[in-house]
């Protein structure tokens, strides 16, 4: 099976973020409604890529990430923090039963106490993470884990099970993802995409993502198309 580095643009090695800036996880409260967490935003959307591509979900952005990718294009580094009842009653503003956890790195929340508090609800829960920190087991139904160790040197994955491993290839070899593809059902190779370029210089890396996966076909192709619509 091919698994060849392409030549792609530079994406440079970055550094971890300041940990001091990571919101700290609200103070458990005794009415877990009362426990605040620190959200961007939440909203109504059609998950626009990976497995569930297509299906309606309500994301809930989560402020702060102990990462800084190069083409992070999520502004996490501005919440608001609000009571896990004002969370619900927004939740209950939209006919949809499938929760994603998004960020920034959600995985740096108390997952227990949303899990508490929304699977009683109904609500089915989704989680979008780095795989940097290792997640409670049973908080969640879906675990997606978006590694990006391809650009930290430092960078341990600790999250090595899951429902889907999403990763955004950038020219790296495969094989660095040996260890991690037997704990995943389902594999994504996902081109990069920055909203600061134009069609030519995303379209280089599509290409180049869509012949990695013909080559290497235990891997799916996942695309952004919530970016194409123009939707979050
Ligand atoms: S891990 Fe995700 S949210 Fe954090 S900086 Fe990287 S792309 Fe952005």
């Amino acid at each position: 099976m091919e698994d060849e580095t392409r030549e792609l643009v530079a994406v440079p090695i970055v550094p971890i973020i300041d940990e001091s800036i990571i919101p700290k996880k609200g103070l458990k409260n005794e009415d877990p409604l009362e426990q605040e967490f620190p959200v961007v935003e939440m909203f109504y959307s059609i998950q626009g890529e990976g497995f569930h591509v297509g299906v309606p979900s309500i994301f809930i952005r989560f402020g702060g990430c102990n990462l800084a990718c190069s083409w992070c294009d999520t502004k996490f580094d501005e919440w608001e923090n609000i009571t896990l009842r004002q969370i619900v009653e927004k939740l209950e503003s939209w006919d949809c039963e499938r929760i994603v956890f998004t960020g920034g790195e959600p995985a740096l929340q108390d997952l227990e106490t949303l899990s508490q508090v929304l699977h009683p609800l109904g609500y089915s829960l989704a989680i979008e993470t780095n795989g940097t920190i290792e997640l409670p087991e049973g908080v969640v139904d879906w675990i997606c884990v978006s590694p990006k160790n391809q650009l930290y040197t430092s960078v341990k994955i600790r999250q090595c099970v899951g429902d889907e491993l999403k990763v955004v290839w950038v020219g790296q070899k495969l094989s660095m993802y040996d260890d991690l593809v037997a704990g995943f059902t389902h594999h994504f190779l996902q081109p990069m995409y920055e909203e600061s370029k134009d069609a030519a210089w995303n379209g280089i890396n599509f290409q180049n993502t869509n012949e990695m996966v013909k080559s290497n076909p235990k891997w799916r192709l996942s695309l952004q198309t919530h970016k194409w619509m123009g939707v979050e």
